[in-house]
Parts: structure tokens; sequence; C-alpha cells
């Protein structure tokens, strides 16, 4: 690629000039040749067919003829004035209507010529008419017209469309800024790759993702351009990785201490599952290299991630290192620190919360014991990286439900030390393979693939309204047998107020429902003060509230293993991750538990599905790919902090072989020749310099 060339303002290309420039930048974020090359068609017509007259039944519908034109008039006064022609085939009439550029358009046109006309067909007084039809005349000798076979079509908006800009006004110039382009394009891959994985030239691939020759060579087009795409993609991910570990010193955790040691014999309350000691075994591998770790740990809800945590906290306490765990939510981060301290027992360890309710002055002798190193570990939210918290020695950093932390959060983190503490992420629920290789790319991943033994299945029902007796029913059953009810209700966006009167009808029905005096309900909603969610969930806890009622504030991290019912109104209104990780709050103990999914009898498509998925399975991986496959990587939680998701023509949730292939292509590519000084890897090296895919370049001389 020749960037400069690439990097030429679209004001300056034929048929824009600055008036276009300005709303393509406003209007699709078109600011540079090359951002117009990769405005990539998101569909195409097919126009290798054509149609009978006779054949066209349905109204609206883009159709090609092949007509003889009979008359051509002009009618109507001023506003009204149009031009109309009459034409036929051997099957029937139809009408083609202009009104712009009349006179134009009627001295160009040949009556008794045959015409190729594609276009949009209404029916009008019982007559078949198309409104400004495209058309050229029939050349008998040229059976392509013009070459197109594929008709791109482009995005564009309304106001985009007012000046000239449509579909048809974008192929133009991307017609024209191809021609001009094409000495300019350099292959972005060398030779090697391509062959090896059937790819085009990137000239090739250009020219065929916008005007294809057929549907072959738009294959190909398209399966190159997404390769190259996920390919830098990695580049950069694995590059990052790569120069971390050469720039960066870790920590080494060399022993497994007395702390370690003690909880391990003397407090851990169950055995832990192979997966869990695998993951915490791959983690000290990690720590004994002298390399900072980045490693996402991912399991699903109820896989006893916790632990782990606490495990390799420990590991790093016995080395003479504070630690730090993080969490999305003040609850949870609260949670956190209540489970901690319970499964600690006594104060061997030193552990505190700092989160944004924390007092002015707690907050100060926190500072101090965190600088005197007498803390051992910190529980927080974002005010752990907020916060002006100084650490005397932080070795190891938690991160719990990653997805709402970003890069940059991470690297704050980092700056916390001198040495950079080892990093661990803990994801909520699984997230796809895909997915997690382009987020998290650049961080080793552990998963624990087993849940504590014992666990029994979650029945999960999917209930109508009219159903609702079925629901009080099961309640009832499993109250009177002591254990205890969650019934959540969605958080609607757009309307506090009316998610709080939902929530607090919903409690006087279940306490019409319950209604001796020993059944006691616990409200949790988003507009109550952090102090008074903590009170009414730690009633909960204990054990001295039988139902939890609650907006989706429990939705990450509680924990409560008594509880064997969870209700979720209104299900159809959450997504799939979301009822998951809701559905995971039960069955943590070993009592048989259950998952009522309450919904409308009307359902959307996708909504029927989620609920289906959902009293199909329990695999939280399985889930996690239909819920990709439904609202695409755009809407997965936590995307907005990385850019790596903004994707021109890979699609993670069908692309995961070509992702595969390029990410191995990368590994290779990296462990042959890192600082890419190999001649054959210079295509490589330039497009990733000029392009500025990479962080800073100074490895690469
Ligand atoms: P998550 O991975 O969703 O964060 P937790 O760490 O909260 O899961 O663990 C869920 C529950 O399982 C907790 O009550 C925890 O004490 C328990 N648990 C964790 N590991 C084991 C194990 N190996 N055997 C039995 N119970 C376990
Ligand atoms: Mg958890």
């Amino acid at each position: 690629m020749e960037i400069p060339f690439l990097k030429t303002p679209v004001e300056f290309l034929k048929g824009v000039g600055p008036q276009r420039a300005d709303l393509l930048r406003k209007e699709l974020g078109i600011f540079v040749y090359y951002d117009l090359l990769s405005h990539y068609p998101f569909r195409y017509i097919d126009r290798t067919k054509f149609y009978k007259i006779n054949e066209i039944v349905d109204n609206l519908s883009l159709i090609q003829i092949i007509v003889r034109l009979k008359s051509v008039e002009v009618i109507g006064e001023k506003s009204a004035k149009r031009l109309v022609a009459q034409a036929n085939d051997d099957t029937g009439n139809i009408e083609l209507v202009w009104f712009q550029s009349i006179k134009w358009i009627e001295k160009n046109l040949q009556p008794n010529s045959l015409y190729v006309i594609f276009g949009k067909v209404s029916f009008f007084n019982g007559k078949k008419q198309i409104t400004h039809p495209e058309l050229e005349l029939y050349q008998s000798t040229n059976p392509n017209y013009g070459n197109l076979t594929l008709q791109p079509v482009y995005s564009s908006t309304e106001k985009l469309k007012i000046f000239g800009l449509d579909s048809k006004g974008i192929q133009k110039i991307i017609a024209t800024l191809l021609q001009q382009s094409l000495p300019h394009i350099n292959n972005v891959l060398p030779q090697y790759i391509t062959d090896k994985y059937h790819l085009y030239h990137s000239v090739d691939a250009l020219k065929n993702i916008h005007f294809p020759i057929n549907s072959q060579t738009l294959k190909f087009a398209t399966n190159t351009l997404k390769f190259e795409e996920l390919f830098f993609i990695q580049l950069k991910l694995l590059r990052t990785k790569l120069l971390r570990t050469q720039k960066f010193k870790g920590n080494v955790f060399t022993k497994v201490g007395d702390k370690f040691t003690y909880f391990f014999h003397n407090l851990l309350p169950f055995t832990l599952t192979d997966a869990q000691k695998r993951v915490i075994k791959e983690i000290r591998l990690d720590t004994q290299k002298g390399i900072q770790m980045n490693r996402l740990v991912q399991g699903d809800v109820g896989s006893g991630k916790t632990v782990v945590a606490l495990m390799v906290m420990l590991l790093a306490i016995d080395n003479g290192y504070q630690t730090c765990l993080m969490a999305p939510t003040e609850i949870l981060a609260t949670q956190h620190y209540h489970s901690l301290k319970a499964l600690l027992k006594n104060d061997f360890v030193n552990i505190a919360l700092l989160t944004g309710s924390t007092k002015t002055k707690e907050r100060r002798i926190l500072h101090q014991q965190l600088l005197s190193g007498q803390l051992n570990i910190l529980i927080g939210t974002h005010a752990l990286i907020e916060d002006p918290v100084v650490f005397k020695n932080l070795g190891l950093a938690v991160i719990d439900e990653q997805h709402r932390f970003g890069v940059e959060q991470r690297a704050k983190l980092w700056r916390k030390n001198i040495i950079p503490p080892h990093i661990l992420v803990m994801t909520a629920t699984p997230i796809p393979r895909t997915l997690a290789m382009t987020l998290y790319g650049d961080l080793d991943v552990s998963v624990i693939d087993e849940l504590p033994a014992g666990r029994k299945p979650i029945e999960t029902l999917h209930l109508y309204e009219n159903q609702r007796l079925r629901k009080f029913g099961l309640m009832q059953q499993e109250i009177a047998k002591g254990r205890q009810v969650y019934v959540v209700y969605p958080l609607i966006k757009e309307s506090a107020t009316l998610d709080l009167k939902n929530l607090l009808e919903g409690c006087e029905v279940i306490a019409t429902e319950f209604p001796l005096p020993q059944y006691k309900i616990s409200i949790v909603h988003g507009q109550m003060k952090a102090k008074d969610k903590e009170f009414e969930m730690q009633r909960f806890v204990k054990g001295e509230t039988q139902i939890m009622v609650a907006t989706t504030v429990i939705e990450v991290g509680v924990n409560v293993p008594n509880a064997t019912v969870m209700v979720i109104e209104n299900a159809e209104r959450f997504g799939l991750s979301q009822l998951h990780q809701l559905r995971g709050r039960v069955g943590r103990g070993a009592d048989y538990s259950f998952c009522i999914l309450m919904s409308s009898q009307k359902l959307t498509k996708d909504g029927r599905t989620r609920l289906q998925t959902m009293v199909q399975t329990q695999d939280g991986f399985k889930i996690s790919e239909i819920d990709l496959q439904l609202r695409g990587p755009g809407n997965i939680e936590g995307k907005e902090q990385s850019g790596v998701l903004d994707l021109k023509i890979a699609d993670l949730a069908l692309d995961q072989q070509i992702l595969m292939e390029a990410r191995n292509t990368v590994i290779q590519l990296f462990e042959e020749d890192p600082d890419l000084k190999n001649p054959k890897n210079e295509l490589i090296k330039n497009y990733f310099i000029q392009t500025k895919t990479g962080i800073t370049l100074d490895k690469i001389s």
C-alpha cells in the first residue's frame, strides 16, 4: 500500500469536491481515499438475472428486464411535468417515468431500440411502472452490459442522497477512485502467506469486493480482505504482548509460603476441582518467569473463580507483595470483601475495602496502611485506580468481571508500581473464543472448564403470564423447605420511575401470595442509596428474608447457596449473557434449583430463541456463542472501550476459521522473526509501520 496516496482527502477526488467531501466526513466518517476504498458494499444485486414483464408480481421489487421502447412523451404542467415512455417485451407492457432531467433524458432516448432496464417496479392504476429506472442500450455483442453481474449496494444517508451520493452515486466515485488507485496499491501480505491461504493480491481483492466479476471472485475477495483485517489486528495485539514481555520485568513469586499452605490445609472448605488446580498451576508458572503476567481466566458462572483468585493472592502475599481485587460495582466489591473475609476466617491476612462510599477518615487510614505495607489485600471498585492509592509494593492485581474494564484501565493499574503488577482478569461469563482472541488477544488465557462436583442441574422453565400460579406454587414449595428465592425485574433504561413502579407492584403481589408474617421480603433497586442496598442484601444473605426482589443489580456475583429459585420477570427483555448470569445465582448449594423465565405471550424471534436457548442448555460457552450470533459483536458489552471491534469486513460470529488462521500465522511469524527483519516479511513490516497499527515500534529498526 502506498499510504501517502491513500491518505489524500476525498475532496480531491474527481466528482467529489468540498461540499460532498464535507458530507462524506460527517455522514459516513469517510475522510481520505483509504476510507472510501474500504467503504465496502453491504450487499450485491444479481444483475445476471432478467425477468419477463409478466413475471413481475411483487410491488416494489428490484428487477431487470429487456424492453423495446415504443413511445416517449412529456406530459403535465409545471411541478407535475414528467417524461413518460411506453415499453414492452413479448409478454406485456411497462411504463417508465422521469420527473427530473426530463429534457436531457428525452434527447437521449431512442424509440424502437432495445434497452436493458433496471429499477423498482410499482403498480399504478393497474399498470406496471418504474420511476427513474437505470437504463442502457442493449447490445447483443456485450452480454455483460458494462460488466455488471453483481452490482454493489452501498450504505448511504438521506443527506448524501440529496447531493447525489446514493448507492449508485457512491458506486461512481468509488469506480473513479479504484481506477486511480490501482498503481498505488501494493500487496500487504507476502506471497508465502497469500499462497498458503489462497488469498488474492490486495488489488484484486479491492477490485472484486466493489465490482465482482462473479460470485466466486467475490468470495475470494471477501476472504482476502477479512484475513488482512484480522491479521493486522492480531499482529498488533501479539506485538503488544511480545514487547511487554521483552520490556517489562515481572515480580517473581519464588516460594509457596505459610499463608498459602495454611489456607490450603486448614481453611479451604472443599477440594479444588482439577480445573481450578490446573489454572492455579498455570498462574504459578507464569509468576516464576520474571515476566509480567497478563492472564485471562475464563470460567462459567459458579465455576469457582473467586477461590482461585484468593489462592493466587496468598501466593503473592507469601512472597512479600500486596494485592488488590477490583470489581465493577460496589455491591460486588462488598460481596467479595465479605466472602474473602469468611474464607480467610481469622486475621492472618489484612484485608480492606475501598469504594466510592468509603469515608475520608477511613480512606486516610487505608492509605497509610497501604503505604506501610501493613495491608495485604485491598478490594474495591474503580475507586481503586482513580483514587490516589499508593501501594508499598503491589505485586498482583485481580480484575473480576473484566468485560467492563478496558485496556486503558488495565494500563493504569500497571502504573501503580515500578515493576508492573501481575494482572489476572476474570470474566463474569464465558465469552466466545473469537471475541476473546480479539478483545483480549494480548492476554494468555486459562479456562476453568469444570464445575465443582455435586452441583445439581438447574431446571429452567419458560412460563407465560397466565401460568403465574405455577410460579407461585414453586416459590411456596421451596420457601416451605427453608430455601430462598430471587425475583428479578429488568431495568428499563428509558424510565427509571417505570422500573420502580413495576418492581413495587410486583412486591405487592408477592406480599399477598405470601401473607404470613414469617415471610419477609428484601427489596433492592437502582434508586436506593448504596448503604441501604447493602443492608437489604445482607438481610437476605443472612437468611433473615426469604425473598429478594431486585432489579438487575444482583446480576453479578452475589453468592447465597441457600437460594434455590430464580424468577426472572419479563425475561424476554434480558440479553442471553445476563440471563445466564442471573441463573447462575442459584444452584450454588447442593439442592435442586429452579430458574423460571416469565414472559409475555408476544415474543420476537430473537426473544424466543434466547428463552429456548436458556431452557435447553446450561453451558455458558454454548450460550455465549449463540449470543454472539444473535447480537453481533458490536452489541457485546464492554466493546466500547475497545477499538478492535470496529471491524470493516470481518464478522467475529461467522469468521472463526479465518480468525484462527490469521492468528496462527502471526504467532508463527513472531516465533520465526519477532522483529520483522527477514526480507520476506518486508511487506508486512512496511504496512504495519505506515499505518501505525501497532504501538511504539522502537524494536523494529
Ligand atoms: P464464579 O466463578 O461464578 O465467580 P464463585 O467463585 O463465586 O464462582 O464460586 C461459586 C460457589 O462455589 C461459591 O460458593 C464457592 O465457595 C463454591 N466453590 C468454589 N470452588 C468449589 C469447589 N472446588 N468445590 C465446591 N464448591 C466450590
Ligand atoms: Mg465471581
